[in-house]
């Protein structure tokens, strides 16, 4: 059988680190910011909906670009089915899987904790019973299987919402002070995931800590393409800490 790091290894031809936080960057989720806010629109108007709510880290594992690989195998684990489904859900389980060996640690001490003990996953719109991601994170990735839990369920007001952030998209099983590892697969406004952070939150989670595998940007739009064509001249390394600086093992 394959391990994860020869499953995960053909990926490092594809995958884009986000841009560091900083002028022009988003400091919660790493894409285009304008020029003199620390946030973009999107994260500036979760903040106001959520408040303290939001999740106290953001990850990406990678930018994820309209029409590129990895964007693709994100839409084609949850929308294909048979043998494609299997070998893309495979193939980024060992993303995941080996993200999280890597770095896992490094999110939980810039949350100032030692660690997650509770692993769960932001719920399908669709609402289906068997989405893919929650396969990934408690079935078969080793490295969360054992602590997921199954907690969010999207409230029957949740597809009135659209779009927007609000914490009572979701309902979450009650948390006694848990320390949460939320993962995600695909972030676009960063609503959904940062609702289900308010969702756990006021169920009783001390923090949550966001895991998304790509942040998906449309280079068709506005100033996106320049920040992705600066975000590509760095070459992709699995040991590249987006929480640290510098590389580093497990
Ligand atoms: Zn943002
Ligand atoms: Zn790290």
């Amino acid at each position: 059988m394959a391990t994860v790091v020869e499953l995960a290894a053909r990926y490092a031809n594809f995958l884009v680190h986000p841009l560091p936080a900083g002028p022009g960057v988003c400091q919660v989720c790493r894409g285009p910011a304008k020029d003199g806010y620390p946030t973009c629109w999107n994260c500036h108007l979760a903040g106001a909906a959520l408040g303290a709510r939001v999740a106290d880290a953001v990850v990406p594992v990678s930018l994820s670009l309209k029409g590129g690989q990895y964007a693709h195998e994100l839409w084609r684990y949850k929308n294909t089915t048979g043998p494609q489904q299997r070998y893309f859900l495979t193939g980024l389980a060992a993303v995941l899987w080996r993200f999280l060996v890597l770095h896992e640690g490094c999110l939980a001490r810039r949350c100032g904790l030692s660690g997650f003990d509770t692993v769960t996953t932001v719920p399908s719109t669709k609402g289906r019973a068997d989405h893919p991601l929650r396969e990934m994170a408690g079935g078969v990735v080793a490295v969360t299987r054992d602590r997921y839990r199954d907690l969010l369920t999207p409230t029957p007001e949740a597809s009135a919402l659209g779009r927007v952030p609000s914490p009572t998209r979701y309902a979450s099983s009650a948390l006694w002070g848990a320390n949460v590892l939320l993962i995600d697969d695909t972030w676009v406004t960063g609503n959904h995931a940062q609702s289900a952070s308010a969702a756990l939150k006021a169920a009783g989670a001390k923090s949550v800590a966001i895991v998304v595998l790509g942040r998906y940007l449309n280079t068709g739009y506005g100033t996106t393409a320049a920040h992705v064509e600066q975000a590509r001249l760095r070459r992709f390394s699995w040991e590249s800490c987006a929480m640290r600086l510098g590389h580093h093992g497990p």
